[in-house]
């Protein structure tokens, strides 16, 4: 790819994973048949959909109590998903941003939602610490990355009640302990695909005990009993995906996404750090190694700067319309040459200002 691709997503992918992705367009797997116009049900398809399933589940390390899922309707989907299938009466929410309270919000419908903290009285720019877990709650769900705010949390708090975690844009990309949690969820479009499918790891074992009728599209255990097929799946989405995780698996696995994630937060924080014209927006300890939220100290320079990083071929540098400022999202697939460039940019800008 020719630009340098900072979008918050949908997001950069490998480009060996654009490759591929072509070339089954025209010729799925040896089919003859464009991977876009093959059944769902054909052999060649299946296998596809059973090893992005078996692959998240390796490269999470996940136990066999967990069930990986290809859903459609989005992480956004899953806000209602979750208590529909989840909640008896009370669930415990960590209010960390927009996404966060999106999710909160779905819960009304389904039973007595407890918000243990917020970070809102700061706009959203540290992750709480202090709070305690309802031990009555049926689960308690996080954000492990605030994909708007730029907040990350690096340890998830011990709970005694199952951990709903929305992965959407760190999924794959730190090491965790992932047989923590009781749901996993995440929107492909931020870290391992195009948009249109949504990974839900759960653990079987939490199922069917709210007493509820859950329509049939809803009720997760629909999709279990049908390896993730029960109706057409976002067929070319998941197909991506596997590629995605293959792609990461031959990398190393999660342990060499953290690592080359780590170097290239560290490599633009350090820069945010330094130069007197940027101002970092997150608290140091929580700040995101995915999605990094800064703005400038002097807005007049606002202009020159969007001039010059857009001449540099750098795309997706705007902030969320709802923070303003930048956002320089560092996913897996972002080479730290393009890292490299942004701080270019900034410092050429100090030397011009
Ligand atoms: C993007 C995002 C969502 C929303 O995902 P959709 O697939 O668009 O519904 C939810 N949570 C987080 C953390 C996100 O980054």
């Amino acid at each position: 790819m020719k630009k340098h691709n900072f979008y918050a997503g949908p997001s950069i992918l490998p480009d060996e994973v654009y490759r591929q992705a072509k070339a089954a367009i025209d010729d799925f797997a040896g089919t003859g048949v464009s991977v876009l116009s093959v059944s769902h049900r054909s052999k060649e398809y299946v296998a596809v959909m059973e090893k992005a399933r078996a692959l998240a589940k390796e490269l999470m390390g996940l136990d066999d109590d967990f069930e990986v899922l290809y859903l459609q309707g989005g992480a956004s989907m899953q806000f209602l998903q979750i208590p529909y299938n989840l909640m008896r009466t009370k669930a415990a929410y960590l209010d960390t941003g927009t996404w966060a309270g999106k999710a909160i919000k779905e819960t009304r419908y389904f039973g007595q939602t407890e918000v243990v903290a917020s970070s809102a009285d700061r706009q959203y720019r540290y992750i709480p610490k202090d709070y305690d877990i309802p031990a009555d709650a049926d689960y308690f769900h996080i954000t492990t990355n605030n994909t708007i705010y730029g907040t990350q949390m690096h340890n998830i708090p011990e709970s005694p009640v199952p951990i709903v975690a929305d992965m959407s844009s760190d999924i794959f990309s730190r090491r965790m302990d992932f047989n923590r949690f009781g749901l996993i969820y995440a929107g492909a479009q931020k870290n391992m695909g195009p948009a249109g499918a949504t990974l839900v790891a759960v653990r079987k074992s939490l199922l069917g005990k709210t007493g509820r009728e859950i329509p049939t599209m809803m009720d997760y255990r629909t999709h279990i009993a049908k390896g993730s097929m029960f109706n057409t799946p976002p067929a070319f989405s998941v197909f991506v995906v596997m590629l995605t995780l293959e792609w990461v698996k031959r990398q190393g696995g999660i342990k060499a996404m953290e690592e080359r994630n780590e170097a290239k937060a560290r490599l633009l924080y350090d820069e945010l750090d330094r130069n007197p014209l940027f101002v970092p927006l997150v608290d140091k300890p929580d700040r995101s190694r995915m999605n990094v939220t800064f703005v400038l100290s002097d807005e007049g320079l606002q202009e020159r700067f969007d001039r010059m990083w857009q001449d540099a071929g750098i795309v997706g540098l705007k902030g969320h319309r709802s923070v303003g400022g930048y956002r320089a999202s560092l996913y897996n697939a972002l080479p730290i040459e393009s890292v490299r460039v942004l701080v270019d940019v900034m410092r050429e800008l100090e030397r011009k200002a």
